[in-house]
């Protein structure tokens, strides 16, 4: 695990995995490009993730809308009207804060102050921390305060309440430390553009904000065209854009980004049991991909929406705290019956054992994928002592990755650069790499050939020693224990195939 963003960012550059878009013209901010290895590791995730619901579920299927939509959908769905962020300007320091964060921000600090108060008070004193000693630190109920007045603004959009709460609280800027503040203002966060050539004629059309509404628009062919019934979903994975205000903290909130949806649409009264099994679903997807169970929560929201019944949020323990990872939202049948009000059409269900027509509503589950990559990335990250082979001690940097996500699966080394080695280490990488993600080295020592590949995630790397040439028989070192055995060549397939068998993974889920 890795608490330094920057240094993670850095690595990650150096290691093929991200880089800033267009780096030679100075980046793109808010834009990554995913490197060799990156791109690997994002698409097992999506891989994965498409693997465990639309594969293994009988009743989701799958669904690739475009990303420029009608512009009547955005209406529809309340995005032209709502779909804003609040922002402000501190005059001294000119910098640009979106007023949640920066709010929510200012409420974490104050709680970690409390909290270091109070452990270091009650330590003195020789006696254990209490949730209930830190609850009576004014600094723990001023943060109480603050968030309850910012959820209240939020779910009423009342800028002015922000304005007011800013100015009220004297909440600081966190470069300057002034609380000269700027009236709140809005920003639509939907990129738009012009479709068609001729001015006068141009329609303007917006960069899909998300992926959900594809889901929902296509809903009725889908519906028809793959003869489901309900309980069913539709699942996508695809590209949104918003123009965030402030970006920063790596690849966590991007203005080009991936999200993997799913809609599943259920019988209007059993929202709250799908609620619940999508809830714990998802959590054990992310655990069962490796990621630490004191690394993942479940965020309840207090204030919801007024179309929503319940909505959490998956938080992951990223470098700079707890952030959402994954929602799953109960949206009732708002975004059908808006699309149907908007278009006319009829977007219902006839429920043949009822022998009536409804509209369903909905349960979605919806994460982001660079999100997702950032969390595998953050917690995979790992510096530790390993030894030389001179018999000394160095700083190995490895990633400790699922081996399903790993970008190259196996690296194949001939120990040292002669005909002899190279020929079977040659051979051995023809037989795999029609199955598995091989690299074939022969450069550099072998030490530094296992680093190069220990920072890449691989997790297993075979070496053609002098044992080979007489026994046939291959070193192969695990990644993480730095274990090491001895196999059969004709043995290797098969091992790697038990390894990284998908079907052995998704039945365990
Ligand atoms: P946030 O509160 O962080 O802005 P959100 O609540 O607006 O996120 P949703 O609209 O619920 O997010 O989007 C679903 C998922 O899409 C999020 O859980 C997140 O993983 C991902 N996501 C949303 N915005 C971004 C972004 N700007 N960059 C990267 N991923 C994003």
């Amino acid at each position: 695990m890795i608490n330094d963003i920057s240094r993670l960012a850095a690595f990650a550059k150096e290691h093929g995995f991200l880089y800033p878009s267009s780096e030679i013209y100075d980046g793109l901010s808010g834009v990554y490009d995913y490197g060799p290895y990156g791109v690997e590791l994002k698409r097992r995730l999506a891989e994965l993730w498409w693997r465990a619901l639309v594969q293994v579920h009988e009743n989701i299927v799958g669904l690739d809308s475009a990303i420029l939509m009608h512009p009547r959908v955005w209406e529809a769905s309340g995005h032209v009207e709502a779909f804003h962020d609040p922002l402000v300007d501190n005059k001294t320091s000119k910098k640009r804060y979106r007023v949640d964060t920066l709010i929510e921000e200012y409420a974490q600090r104050l709680e970690q102050r409390a909290q270091k108060e109070v452990e270091k008070k009650l330590r003195k004193q020789g006696q254990p921390f209490t949730p209930d000693a830190l609850a009576e630190h004014p600094d723990y109920q001023r943060a109480q305060r603050l968030r309850t007045r910012l959820a209240q603004a939020m779910s009423a959009r009342d800028w002015e309440a922000l304005t007011r709460l800013l100015e009220e609280e004297k909440i600081p800027c966190p470069e300057s430390g002034s609380t000269d503040w700027t009236p709140v203002r809005q920003f639509n966060l939907m990129f738009s553009t012009q479709l068609g050539a001729v001015a006068e004629e141009a329609q303007q059309i917006y960069l899909r904000p998300e992926t959900a509404q594809g889901i929902f628009v296509d809903f009725p062919l889908v519906l028809k065209t793959a003869r489901l019934k309900l309980p069913f979903g539709i699942a996508q994975i695809g590209k949104a854009f918003r123009n965030e205000i402030v970006v920063r903290q790596f690849i966590f909130r991007l203005r080009e980004f991936e999200q993997m949806e799913m809609q599943f649409f259920v019988q209007p009264g059993t929202e709250g049991e799908w609620y619940d099994y999508w809830r714990q679903q998802r959590l054990r997807w992310h655990q069962h991909l490796g990621l630490h169970p004191q690394n993942l929560r479940f965020k309840d929201h207090e204030h919801l929406a007024h179309y929503a019944k319940a909505a959490t949020d998956i938080e992951f323990a990223f470098p700079f705290g707890f952030k959402e990872l994954e929602g799953i939202h109960s949206r009732t049948d708002y975004d059908l019956s808006r699309h149907a009000e908007f278009s006319g059409k009829k977007l219902e269900y006839y429920d043949e054992a009822l022998g009536k027509s409804y509209t369903p509503y909905v349960v979605e589950t919806s994460v982001g994928l660079d999100r997702l990559v950032l969390a595998h990335l953050s917690q995979a990250y790992t510096e530790e002592p390993a030894p030389t082979a001179e018999g000394g001690e160095e700083l190995r940097t490895v990633l400790k990755l699922h081996p399903l996500l790993a970008p190259i699966q196996v690296a194949i080394f001939p120990l040292v650069r002669k005909d002899e080695f190279i020929q079977p280490a040659r051979k051995l990488y023809e037989a795999l790499r029609f199955s598995f993600m091989v690299a074939y080295e022969e450069k550099d020592t072998i030490g530094r050939r296992y680093r190069r590949y220990d920072a890449k995630g691989t997790p297993f790397a075979i070496t053609i020693d002098g044992q080979t040439l007489q026994d046939h028989t291959v070193t192969l070192r695990y990644r993480d224990t730095l274990h090491q055995i001895r196999l059969p060549i004709a043995r290797v397939e098969a091992f790697l195939q038990e390894q990284f068998s998908l079907a052995e993974w998704l039945r365990k889920l």
